[in-house]
């Protein structure tokens, strides 16, 4: 198992596998994009599924997240699920992915073993969605949800993420959105992790602020159901069943019940989102470690966790790598 010395167990692996993104969310990353990791430093796609056997064989793994950048940029992501798919225990599959394209493969992954999906949505209008992604995409993204609902990929997740002047009055609206289209919430309260570094806290839309909106406009009860390690704190809307959820990093840390491990697209094992240090686990898949080899420097990526992200400490500063370079 992927224990640490604060008594957690990392069972939910969050998998990167690219860099690189086909929108450029402000809040993300630049217009003109990053330095797009070199080819040779990414994992192959047989590098990857190796490492995901190590973590569901030897390292008690149950959850698998395919993640980025965008995912669905990933040729063989398919052929990747197949075989998560196929290990034994078998493991939940899920996707984070920004929903662009994905009407056009959802047939192919969900034959592959997908399971479910988590579609990134800030607002309900094409303007804003131009301007907070840069691209043209709103349709795309719309048809990409109705084609998750369709396969039953259920149920389907949409990530918010609200920014102050931006789309901050949109709260409600999404809400409504999901209520009617039957997809399930959940707001993000903005993290330092942007490549830019402009996060700025006395800009966060907060955890606060959201429910109050959503307030005015709903009436919202704590679930009945323990939130256990999940990241998002939910509520009933008007008595249920339909639920929102707020994943509040920052005004309501969640650490002390983590249990997530990362993989970047490039072969690092991170412990933490907010994490200083990596393991690298490509150098020595390359060389030949043998998958006990492999578990063991896990393990110890594990151990090495720290008790909190620090956001809130005095001397926080944000990790060198942006989110989409660690996966979201
Ligand atoms: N491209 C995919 C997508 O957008 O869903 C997967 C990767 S993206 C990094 C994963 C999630 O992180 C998205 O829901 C996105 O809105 C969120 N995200 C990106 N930057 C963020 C930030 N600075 N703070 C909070 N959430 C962020
Ligand atoms: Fe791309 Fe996701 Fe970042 Fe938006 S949030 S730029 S979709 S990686």
């Amino acid at each position: 198992m992927l224990v640490d010395r604060f008594g957690r167990s990392a069972t939910d692996l969050r998998v990167s596998l690219t860099d690189r993104c086909n929108l450029r969310c402000t809040y993300c990353m630049p217009e003109e994009g990053l330095d797009w990791m070199p080819g040779t430093d990414l994992l192959d796609d047989d590098e990857v599924i190796a490492l995901i056997t190590v973590a569901v064989h030897r390292l008690g793994v149950t959850e698998v997240r395919f993640t980025g950048g965008e995912p669905l940029l990933r040729r063989g992501l398919e052929k990747i699920v197949a075989a998560t798919a196929a290990l034994s225990p078998r493991p939940r599959i899920s996707l984070t992915s920004n929903g662009v394209g994905l009407a056009r493969r959802i047939d192919a992954l969900a034959t592959a073993g997908l399971d479910r999906v988590n579609i990134s949505l800030d607002t309900v209008r094409a303007d804003r969605y131009r301007m907070i992604t840069r691209r043209d995409r709103f349709d795309d993204v719309l048809a990409g949800l109705a084609a998750a609902k369709a396969h039953g990929l259920g149920p389907v997740k949409i990530n918010a993420v609200l920014l102050r002047g931006v789309n901050d009055d949109e709260a409600v609206p999404l809400l409504r959105f999901c209520l009617e289209h039957g997809y399930q919430l959940r707001f993000i309260e903005q993290m330092p992790l942007d490549a830019q570094h402009s996060w700025d806290r006395a800009q966060m839309v907060t955890a606060a602020e959201i429910l109050d909106s959503l307030g005015a406009a709903f009436t919202l009860a704590p679930t009945a159901d323990p939130r256990g390690s999940a990241p998002a704190e939910r509520w009933l809307v008007n008595g249920g069943p339909a639920t929102v959820g707020v994943i509040a990093s920052t005004t309501r840390p969640f650490c002390d019940t983590c249990d997530r491990t990362r993989l970047t697209a490039d072969g690092q094992v991170r412990n933490c989102l907010f994490s200083r240090t990596e393991t690298d686990l490509r150098g020595p898949l390359r060389a030949g470690a043998d998958e006990e080899t492999l578990a063991g420097l896990w393990r110890g990526s594990a151990w090495a966790k720290a008790a909190g992200h620090g956001i809130n400490d005095a001397g926080f500063t944000q990790p060198g790598r942006s989110m989409s370079a660690i996966g979201g």
